[in-house]
């Protein structure tokens, strides 16, 4: 039996929360090309709510990875799908549910900077940064949350609870 306890996060705090960070985004970007780049799955929701709500004009691309931790080392990321847009002389800005330990984010951030981007700045709904184990420069926070597995707006457990409205904190018993 799986259980989702009661709203950690309420769909007025999130919506709250998007539309200050959109305001903030919306300020600094401003007369910049901003290329806005999703990372799926778990930014699906977080994402077409935050770009909606920034008043620059934006090009959007996604792109979709996961990390599988190791005994003993830190997660291998990998990359299931890349993004198209190229992204040479473009301010790009990272969209990110959460950030844990930093491994996945840290990669993707390595890969887009490599192919030399005008700026890169990075954006995450979530973060648990008790969990860092690598430092990745975070430029957007919604909220820092303590060590607790959550689900819902976009995040999931096996993929499931993603399309829960608000955030939860998740607990599986036997
Ligand atoms: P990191 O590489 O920073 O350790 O992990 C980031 C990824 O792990 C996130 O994109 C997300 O997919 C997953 N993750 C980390 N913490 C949570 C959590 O509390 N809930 C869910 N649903 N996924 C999480």
């Amino acid at each position: 039996m799986v259980v989702v306890g009661k709203p950690f996060l309420t769909v007025e705090q999130i919506q709250k929360k998007v539309k200050e960070l959109a305001d903030q985004i919306s300020g600094d970007y401003e007369g910049k090309d901003l290329l806005a780049i999703g990372i799926l799955k778990g930014a699906f929701i977080f994402f077409s709510d935050i770009v909606r709500l920034i008043r620059t004009p934006l090009t959007i691309d996604f792109l979709i990875a996961s990390s599988y931790l190791k005994a003993e080392s830190l997660g291998e990321v990998k990359l299931h799908y890349d993004i198209r847009e190229d992204v040479i002389d473009k301010d790009v800005l990272l969209i990110e549910d959460i950030v844990d330990t930093g491994v996945t984010l840290n990669y993707i951030r390595e890969r887009i900077l490599m192919r030399g981007p005008k700026s890169l700045k990075i954006c995450t709904f979530l973060d648990k940064s008790g969990r860092r184990e690598v430092d990745v420069p975070l430029d957007y926070v919604g909220f820092s949350i303590p060590n607790e597995f959550v689900v819902g707006y976009g995040l999931d457990y096996d993929n499931k609870f993603r399309n829960l409205p608000y955030i939860s904190v998740f607990r599986k018993t036997a």
